[in-house]
């Protein structure tokens, strides 16, 4: 028997459920093959970053595959045409394949497994990006969770499966394929500092810094007293590695259960580990999240936010600091911090009155991580649209966030050079500063850095208004 294992967001050799599967199956004879697709890059969506962290991914699994003597087959097109083709090419039984959760992907994996099957070629599709996949717990009435917490003790009582082993034999392939450079000529231009280092190589560093950093304020040892001071390297950074399967979850959690951290912050990220679950089992089953309102009755709600606020949100020019700072962060490195992405997503929708959709693709269009479930949960969650979702009338206040958060004002000043020298007392207050002291460090509000354009005090009491429109909430 020979299997087609088709690479998706598993780019990877260790702990991946369809590759171990068909290696088994095939005892070895399994053609690895990569196709890249129009409809996927053309997307609105889509961000530079994120191209090229696959790119140099594939880069790296193809070269891992070369070490076992066989060749990563890559191609271009359609996925219902080019993995047909591709299996009748190597002349496979069956094609393998991890399974995707997203509503166009879905449709799209149903496509191709009816052509596959219509040409008498076999299918096998796996759960393997997730610790629980969806659909694995309910509720007593047999309902799907919309709450967190109550989800995350339905899975914690379920075995974590154990990480799959490396998968270190392929039979000798080599399907005609164009080089990975055809691929990287598609025409995006990622920023420098938003390359980051892709691959498996890469993920499994990043995940045994962060498990064995013990400098203070870093690494899994200080994750639950610092996961929310931006400017600590505090934070594991694999959401990249997770969203494209660099890495693989299981391998994430048994490492980290093994780590000798102590075990309060193992629970708590292995718990933040469990939101991405959450929020795609959440995708799955209400896939019109995808475009509207968890809560359909909030769909109503009318955003009078301005097309020259947006803007000035978008790169940063709020006028308030963290905020900047944050997306400030985000264009150049195409990451942002949790808390800060809490704190801009809230400042749109409640200070700037802005749908949360437009923050939702602005977000999409520049995060390396950009997920579809976990960006459009986090944008539902700070909108107060969603599952789970903080209640509107808690609104963050953007400058005691910052001066609760970013103490002293590190984060600031790293990503706003023009605030550098503003004493910590001011840094996320600086329409506040003495004009003298403001001139000694050489800042000119309205030149150097913007007013703050919305008056948080004023803007919380229209989003009030706004919200409260819709008056009673029926899930209350
Ligand atoms: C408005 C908004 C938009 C977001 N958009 C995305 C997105 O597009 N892609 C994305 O992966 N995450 C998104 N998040 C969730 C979270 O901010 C990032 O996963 C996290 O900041 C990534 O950094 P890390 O890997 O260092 O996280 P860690 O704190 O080290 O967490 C480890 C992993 O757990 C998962 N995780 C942690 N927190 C969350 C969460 N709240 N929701 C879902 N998964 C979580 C991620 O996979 C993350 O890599 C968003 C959050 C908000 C509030």
């Amino acid at each position: 028997m020979r299997i087609l294992h088709w690479f998706r967001k598993d780019l990877r050799l260790d702990d991946n459920t369809a590759l171990s599967e068909a290696v088994r199956d095939a005892d070895g004879d399994v053609v690895p093959f990569y196709s890249s697709e129009p409809a996927v890059l053309g997307r609105p969506d889509m961000a530079p970053a994120r191209v090229q962290f696959v790119l140099d991914a594939l880069a790296s699994l193809g070269a891992d595959i070369r070490t076992m003597g066989s060749s990563l087959a890559l191609t271009h097109g359609d996925a219902t045409v080019t993995v047909l083709a591709a299996a009748r090419a190597s002349g496979a039984d069956a094609v393998y394949w991890n399974d995707e959760y997203e509503p166009p992907l879905r449709q799209r994996d149903d496509d191709v497994e009816r052509a596959l099957r219509a040409a008498g070629i076999g299918v096998k599709r796996f759960h393997d990006r997730l610790i629980v996949p969806p659909g694995a717990v309910a509720t007593q009435s047999g309902s799907p969770y919309t709450v967190y917490t109550p989800f995350r003790r339905a899975c914690e009582a379920l075995a974590v499966s154990r990480a799959l082993s490396r998968v270190t034999r392929l039979a000798a392939h080599r399907l005609p394929s164009p080089p990975l450079a055809t691929l990287t000529q598609l025409g995006f231009a990622t920023p420098a500092a938003a390359r980051w280092p892709a691959g498996e190589a890469a993920a499994h560093d990043r995940l045994a810094r962060f498990l064995a950093a013990s400098a203070e304020g870093a690494g899994l040892a200080h994750y639950a007293s610092h996961r929310d001071v931006p400017s600590a390297p505090a934070v594991s950074q694999l959401s990249a590695d997770l969203r494209f399967g660099t890495i693989g979850i299981r391998r994430v959690v048994q490492e980290t259960l093994a780590s000798a951290q102590p075990g309060e912050a193992i629970a708590k990220f292995v718990s933040e580990l469990r939101w991405r679950d959450f929020y795609t089992q959440v995708l799955w089953h209400f896939p019109h999240v995808e475009h509207g309102c968890f809560r359909p009755e909030y769909d109503a709600l009318q955003w009078p936010g301005s097309d020259a606020h947006f803007t000035a949100w978008s790169q940063g020019r709020t006028g308030y600091p963290i905020v900047d700072a944050a997306m400030r962060e985000m264009l150049a490195t195409g990451f942002m911090h949790n808390r800060t992405r809490m704190v801009v997503a809230s400042f749109l929708t409640k200070d700037l009155l802005i749908d949360w959709r437009r923050g939702e693709l602005w977000f999409m269009q520049h995060l390396i991580d950009g997920d579809m479930a976990n960006n459009n949960g986090g944008w539902q969650w700070a909108a107060g649209t969603g599952t789970d979702a903080a209640p509107y009338f808690r609104i963050f206040n953007p400058t005691s966030q910052g001066e609760r958060f970013d103490q002293g004002g590190a984060y600031v000043k790293r990503w706003l050079p023009e605030l550098a020298a503003v004493p910590a007392k001011f840094v996320h207050r600086p329409w506040e500063a003495p004009p003298l002291l403001l001139a000694e460090v050489g800042v000119t509000l309205g030149e150097t850095y913007p007013f703050p354009i919305v008056d948080h005090a004023v803007q919380r009491e229209r989003a009030l208004a706004m919200y409260g429109v819709l008056k009673k909430d029926p899930h209350e």
